[in-house]
């Protein structure tokens, strides 16, 4: 039976590169356990006079490179080992977009979709209340991730500043821009993500962005982004799928033909981009296996599992989401010849744009939307570019191409630092 703990198909693929890059067993044995994990109660009284307990938390996996850094989600399944494996993801993130922070990750075991704005609001501050002396722009900095937005940060930058009786804005990135927040942030993760696929497409496809069609799994803010850059670079988006379910294309060219702006809109209004006119309902399932050239999952772990890799149809995968391919379901792919931009590549966009956030706060600088798009253009392709050189050099898949190029960058910073 395939095993589809986050944190157990982590360590997996730590382990998988180890015959290529030799790490000393006692940095090894540090790598494998996050340096803090924090658990917390967050008792809430509800607006309907209950009493519900939720249960937060925050893994601090390493920082040899810089302050721990990573998201925070709110998730129903949310659980300490997904948390941190999403931590360990962020060190080798942050590592391979070459920044100087190291990884953490913060979730909270709750359906926000139950809670008012108010409770959100409330829970938000307990969190960060229970997590202040753990956090700060030189410690530990939040962001966004799966079910939390700028307002959750405008939440986050206000009680930590508040506990701290003056203004921190370089406490959390993702903020609102009338706060501090980034130009360009909001849609870092999936412009990241797309300008990995036109990379990719280029060299492993040999296809122009025109010619390509793409099927993505997941409509939230980085499914989103990428579909909207996806359509600006002119590549045929064929199928979508948001939490509800999944819409494919019914036009005459099998495409989604109406712009992004309707799109956006017209799920909205629909409730789901699966009920909108013109497409035809389709399955989870079947977004993942659809004839297209390029496959984003934008969702959650585990979507690509033991048991429908093998139908997967796309020539190239490139992993919005974290974790979204188990390692039973690489083996398999592998031996498809199907290439998989991993994400801790593909989506380092996001991270990287809240560097850049934290570095202009920490200077009260404001930068254009066209520098940072310009500055996200060159790191991505340089990261994108330094992995591939790597994997043709040496015969290795970019997975673990990518992962030998970070976990070696976090290794020699522990080593120079004496971390032993
Ligand atoms: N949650 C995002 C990720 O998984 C962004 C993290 C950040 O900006 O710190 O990469």
């Amino acid at each position: 039976m395939e095993n589809e703990d986050p944190f157990a198909n982590a360590l997996t693929q730590l382990a998988s590169i180890t015959d290529i890059l030799s790490v000393d067993p006692e940095y090894y044995e540090m790598l494998k356990s996050p340096i803090r994990e924090i658990t917390v109660s967050l008792p809430l009284k509800l607006s309907n006079g209950n009493a519900v307990t939720f249960t937060g938390y925050r893994v601090q996996h390493n920082n040899a490179r810089g302050p721990y850094k990573g998201g925070i989600r709110y998730h129903p399944g949310v659980t300490l080992s997904e948390v941190k494996a999403l931590s360990m993801w962020m060190t080798w993130k942050s590592a391979l977009i070459d920044i100087p922070f190291g990884g953490a990750k913060g979730g909270v075991s709750v359906d926000p979709k139950k809670l008012t704005m108010d409770e959100l609001e409330r829970l938000t501050r307990k969190y960060i209340d229970a997590l202040e002396e753990e956090i700060g722009p030189e410690v530990d900095i939040p962001a966004p991730d799966l079910n939390t937005n700028p307002q959750t940060m405008a939440w986050i930058m206000n009680e930590y500043s508040r506990l701290k009786g003056h203004n921190v804005p370089a406490v959390v990135t993702g903020k609102p821009i009338e706060l501090g927040g980034s130009e360009g942030r909001n849609a870092a993760t999936g412009r990241g993500v797309a300008i990995c696929v036109r990379e990719a497409v280029q060299a492993f496809l040999k296809k122009d962005m025109k010619s390509v069609t793409v099927a993505v799994q997941g409509f939230g803010n980085v499914g989103s982004n990428t579909v909207k850059t996806l359509m600006e670079m002119g590549a045929k988006l064929v199928a979508i799928s948001d939490v509800v379910g999944g819409a494919k294309a019914k036009s005459p060219s099998g495409t989604f033909e109406q712009s992004y702006e309707r799109l956006i809109d017209e799920s909205n209004k629909a409730g789901s981009i699966s009920k909108i006119s013109g497409v035809e309902e389709i399955s989870n399932e079947e977004v993942l296996e659809s004839d297209v050239d390029v496959l984003v999952p934008a969702a959650l772990e585990n979507q690509i599992i033991e048991a429908n890799a093998n139908k997967i149809k796309a020539r190239l995968i490139v992993e919005a989401a974290n974790g979204p391919t188990t390692p039973m379901a690489d083996k398999i792919l592998g031996r498809m010849e199907v290439n998989v931009i991993p994400d801790i590549l593909a989506n380092s966009g996001g991270v990287l744009v809240s560097y850049f956030e934290w570095v202009q706060n920490l200077n009260r600088d404001h930068w254009t939307e066209e520098i940072v798009n310009d500055r996200l253009e060159s790191k991505m392709k340089k990261a994108f570019y330094d992995v591939l050189a790597y994997s043709q050099k040496n015969n290795v898949d970019v997975r673990r191409a990518a992962l030998v190029l970070a976990v070696g960058r976090v290794v020699s910073a522990m080593k120079l630092s004496g971390w032993h």
